[in-house]
C-alpha cells in the first residue's frame, strides 16, 4: 500500500538531508528546499520513506495513509 509523504514547509530548514539521501523520492527546487518526485509514495519505497521522516532534524516530514 503506498503512502503521502507530506513537508511541512514552516518547519523545513532546507538543509537537504532528504533529497540528498533519496533522490527517488525527493528533489530540491532552485533554492534548495525539498520537493516530492513521487506521490504517493509506493510500497518499494516506504521504509526508505520511513527513515527520511526519522532522519529530519526538524521533524518536517510525514508520512500518511
Ligand atoms: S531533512 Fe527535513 S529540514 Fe532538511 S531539507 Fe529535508 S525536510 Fe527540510
Amino acid at each position: 500500500m503506498s503512502k503521502h509523504l507530506s513537508i511541512d514547509e514552516t518547519a523545513c530548514a532546507g538543509h537537504g538531508i532528504c533529497y540528498g539521501a533519496a533522490p527517488e523520492i525527493m528533489d530540491c527546487d532552485d533554492e534548495g528546499y525539498p520537493v516530492l518526485v513521487t506521490d504517493p509514495v509506493p510500497e518499494s519505497l516506504l521504509d526508505k520513506a520511513d527513515h527520511l521522516v526519522r532522519a529530519c532534524p526538524e521533524q518536517a516530514l510525514e508520512l500518511r495513509d
